[in-house]
């Protein structure tokens, strides 16, 4: 049968989608491959597909536990013969698997990585005809990815433990050029064919807001726009996860949470109430929904900011995997900073990996608080552009606020970190500006410099939203670690001689004593 007639008869799709055609027919071949494409974008087929037309066993590596079952019922239901093996089988079930495996029963095997190098397993396949290897999540091999398994470092090992090396194929939605580099390393990929579809999403709208009530925002937002469409909404700790499962309940929309806390039990139980639509909403940690396939999710909505653009734009990518219109909104707000902040602070890592990690964050905290296309912050992530830096899907894209001319506000501040000789942060670069008589300013002199008490005028937030606009668009240089420091960079001078105009959107911008009025 050739690759179309079986896409036809056991998946009932006419067309390969952009890139499965060559990943598959290289996997056919016998060469390694590396895949790269969006959630949605039709990863399964990739190995699926080779898996029915070669013959042998297909191996697939899988950390999706909880959909490991979900998965295998449907290819069975398509009549491709399926197992899985994880933590879930007692052991009868699992002898029963080994059985079939052995009897040559199944087309494909999903394995939970841990399992793949105990002795009962590697005894049995390596006598065994594996035509190929494919690793799902390859991401998770690296450990700079957000999603590191340890338990995937393993992999070489068992591919090396077969008699005859099978193909190996590896697939990810989300990789840096570095994560990509680890994968093939680590994994062992032999020159692999590689396949980028890109990672644009273009039914996907992105908004970063600023709001001072999230809970009240989210209210208003679902009775607006969706009055019975399903989202996800992602908090930062469990905590956050509760009380908004409490107060989305309480105002009579259906929702339910979903955190690590929680028993696998009940966390399994709301996946599904949600996944069926017998709840609409799911508020959820980041413990949810890697490899969950829901196609009809019409927003995703973050509470609180995520620690790294990868994280946020696989999670917000989670909406709109029909290829309809769908919203994600990320909530910002200062606070979620220093959340983020103390949680790479109390990891016991070394202080190179910790100093990723805060510039990864950074990354986002830019993206928040950028002016510039927010579509094309996230491709130039992935080293991508969109098309000419102007999606108009994006709420900088449509915004039509009134701008307002802040060269002259960045010019006092520019100033201000270059007079405190570029050795502090922006809390105290703000607190000379505004001439506070704070106790740390005063033992440090600073008073005594020229910028001292220039922006009186300014609300601290004021200033600060400056600066991290400063920041995001790379006049200012935040270091990137506990303590962040201002710095100025090549390109702050144009600012200070006026060669650069800078704006910003003018509600951002109250000063103090408006906004005091404004609150009164
Ligand atoms: P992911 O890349 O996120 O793993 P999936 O493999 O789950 O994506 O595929 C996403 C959806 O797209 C699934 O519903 C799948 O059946 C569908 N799909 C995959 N390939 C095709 C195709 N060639 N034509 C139409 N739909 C497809």
């Amino acid at each position: 049968m050739d690759l179309q007639n079986i896409l036809k008869t056991y998946f009932g799709y006419d067309e390969f989608r952009n890139g499965q055609d060559k990943l598959i027919e290289s996997i056919i071949e016998g060469r390694d491959a590396l895949g790269i494409m969006p959630t949605g974008g039709g990863k399964s087929i990739c190995y699926q597909l080779p898996a029915i037309a070669l013959d042998g066993i297909t191996i697939v590596i899988s950390p999706l536990i909880s959909l490991m079952k979900d998965q295998v019922d449907s290819l069975n239901e398509l009549g491709i013969n399926a197992a899985f093996i994880n933590s879930t089988l007692d052991n009868g079930e699992f002898l029963q698997i080994l059985e079939g495996i052995r009897a040559n029963s199944y087309k494909i095997v999903y394995v939970a990585p841990e399992r793949l190098n105990t002795d009962s397993f590697i005894n049995l396949v390596k006598d065994i005809r594996i035509s190929l290897v494919a690793v799902d999540e390859a991401h998770c091999i690296s450990q700079w990815g957000h999603d590191f398994r340890p338990s995937y470092l393993e992999i070489p090992r068992f591919i090396n433990s077969l008699k005859q090396r099978p193909a190996v194929a590896a697939f990810t939605a989300t990789a840096t050029k570095e994560i990509i580099k680890e994968i093939k390393r680590l994994i062992g990929l032999r020159n692999p064919i590689e396949v980028t579809t890109g990672f644009d999403r273009p039914n996907l709208y992105y908004q970063v807001l600023k709001v001072s009530n999230k809970s009240k925002f989210l209210i208003e937002y679902l009775n607006e726009n969706f009055k019975t469409e399903s989202g996800i909404v992602y908090c930062a700790t469990r905590k956050s996860v509760e009380s908004l499962v409490k107060i989305l309940n309480d105002k009579g929309f259906s929702a339910v949470g979903y955190h690590g806390g929680m028993n696998s039990e009940e966390r399994q139980n709301n996946q599904d109430e949600f996944i069926l639509g017998n709840k609409r909403l799911i508020v959820a940690t980041n413990a949810f929904g890697m490899g969950i396939d829901k196609p009809d999710v019409r927003f995703v909505i973050h509470y609180n900011m995520p620690k790294n653009m990868e994280a946020y734009y696989q999670e917000a990518g989670r909406a709109g995997r029909d290829g309809e219109k769908s919203d994600c909104i990320l909530l910002y707000s200062a606070s979620d900073i220093v959340k983020q902040k103390l949680m790479i602070q109390n990891d016991d890592i070394d202080p190179k990996r910790q100093e990723m990690l805060y510039k990864n964050l950074q990354y986002l905290v830019n993206y928040c608080n950028t002016n510039e296309c927010l579509r094309n912050q996230i491709l130039n992530y992935f080293d991508e552009d969109s098309a000419n830096g102007k999606c108009k899907n994006c709420s900088n894209c449509i915004d039509s606020s009134e701008m307002i001319d802040i060269t002259l506000e960045a010019q006092k501040i520019l100033s201000c970190i270059y007079r405190v000789n570029q050795r502090y942060g922006a809390n105290m670069v703000i607190q000379v500006l505004r001439g506070s008589k704070n106790k740390k300013v005063l033992e440090a002199r600073l008073d005594n410099v020229s910028t001292y008490g220039i922006m009186k005028e300014y609300s601290d937030s004021a200033i600060s939203e400056i600066i991290m606009t400063l920041v995001s668009s790379g006049y200012i240089h935040m270091t990137h670690d506990k303590y962040p420091v201002l710095k100025l960079t090549s390109k702050s001078a144009d600012v200070l001689s006026g060669k650069t105009k800078l704006h910003h959107k003018k509600h951002l911008l109250q000063k103090k004593d408006e906004k005091e009025k404004a609150s009164k």
